[in-house]
């Protein structure tokens, strides 16, 4: 473990056994409808790919590369697109894919954005729910895992881009 990690918070197993649940559950949803999955750089990638592999029914991705202003581990509320979507949307029905939910103000954002583009439906997937710091409140059709307030790395997380291919969910070590 690198020494920035203080502890493992998800196991691979545990992250893989949930990514399968939330599959089965999406396929179930999505039986006869043409699904998109939008994944939201860079954070996202595995929890998409493994994800979309998971999944029993026909499915289509495309990616969005948002940016918070400011710098490290707070969200400052401010977002803007740095790659949008390839294609429209419109009459799609949209899965919007997101490695964490912390403030909401990220999702919210997107939120706004993708609905105005009249998509046939917009629900949202999250990894994980750092629901303690929630501000703004949002539908979240699919969480795989509630986490306290601890800035969490691996899986596709980072930490100042650090720690993104660890293959289980850790805590980042608070320095003294
Ligand atoms: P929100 O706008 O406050 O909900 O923040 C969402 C974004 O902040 C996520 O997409 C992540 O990029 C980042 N973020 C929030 N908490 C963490 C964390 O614990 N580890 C890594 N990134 C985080």
């Amino acid at each position: 473990m690198p020494d920035e990690v203080a502890e493992v918070l998800l196991t691979e197993e545990a992250i893989w056994t949930r990514v399968r649940e939330i599959a089965a559950a999406v396929s179930r949803d999505y039986a006869g409808k043409n699904l998109l999955l939008v994944g939201i750089l860079r954070g996202a990638v595995f929890f998409l790919a493994d994800l979309a592999r998971a999944l029993s029914i026909p499915v289509e991705f495309d990616f969005m590369a948002i940016s918070s202003y400011g710098q490290g581990a707070v969200s400052s509320g401010v977002v803007r697109i740095l790659k949008d979507l390839d294609a429209p949307i419109t009459n799609r029905h949209v899965l919007i894919v997101e490695d964490i939910v912390d403030t909401g103000f990220t999702l919210g954002y997107l939120l706004r954005m993708l609905r105005a583009r009249n998509p046939a439906s917009l629900e949202v997937c999250v990894l994980l729910d750092k629901a303690p710091r929630r501000v703004e409140q949002h539908t979240i059709a699919y969480t795989g895992f509630v986490i306290p307030d601890k800035f969490v790395v691996g899986y596709g997380l980072d930490y100042q881009q650090r720690h993104r291919t660890l293959p289980y969910v850790g805590v980042v070590r608070v320095s003294a």
